[in-house]
């Protein structure tokens, strides 16, 4: 399958409308604080892989983040090394895969990690206010917080994701099918 690429300008307004929960808090996370923790690093960095950005261009973004922290010289020795490794141009040479639903899941965020699966993860007053960041009546927010009372952690995603696309899918179980399913039916 040929992936298509996306250009980095395009990423805010992309995680607006079709990241899934759990990438949109670590994406926002990082513009917010200019940093994330191992996790969180590996979490969205692989999913960023998996949507299409390039090396050159998930670098940029990376340093411009955590350069306005810590500075690039600190970022490009301490941090480059491990966006490289992903795309497999470091160490092993291992072309790393994105995390699928079920290891975002079972994955254990500590304190001040924004990794995992919003559903699984959030207290239920962050993801009700969550939730309704993204436009989100009462009425199915309840709906899906009945799913998540009942650790139907993806049925809740699934819902959440026909509600914001006003149509269908089939179920989701990765978060990289969750935005091409989106930009299916956004940009079809
Ligand atoms: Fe992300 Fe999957 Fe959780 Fe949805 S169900 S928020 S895609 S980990």
């Amino acid at each position: 399958k040929i992936k298509s690429e996306v250009a980095l300008q395009d990423m805010d307004d992309l995680a607006k409308t079709s990241f899934p929960l759990c990438m949109r808090h670590l994406f926002f996370k990082l513009r917010e604080e200019h940093h994330l923790k191992h996790g969180g690093r590996q979490q969205l960095g692989l999913f960023l892989k998996g949507v299409g950005l390039k090396l050159e261009d998930a670098l940029a973004f990376w340093r411009s983040e955590f350069g306005q922290k810590m500075g690039v010289e600190r970022f490009d020795k301490e941090y480059a090394y491990n966006i490289r490794h992903n795309y497999g141009k470091e160490g092993k040479r291992t072309d790393y895969t994105p995390f699928s639903c079920n290891k975002i899941i079972l994955s254990t965020p500590g304190v001040g990690d924004h990794h995992g699966c919003p559903y699984r993860h959030f207290s239920e007053e962050n993801l009700r206010a969550a939730l309704g960041s993204m436009h989100l009546g009462v009425r199915i927010v309840d709906e899906i917080l009945e799913k998540v009372r009942n650790r139907h952690y993806q049925v809740a995603c699934s819902l959440t994701f026909e509600a914001t696309h006003g149509s269908q899918t089939i179920g989701i179980n990765h978060p990289n099918q969750y935005f091409e399913q989106s930009r299916k039916i956004l940009q079809p």
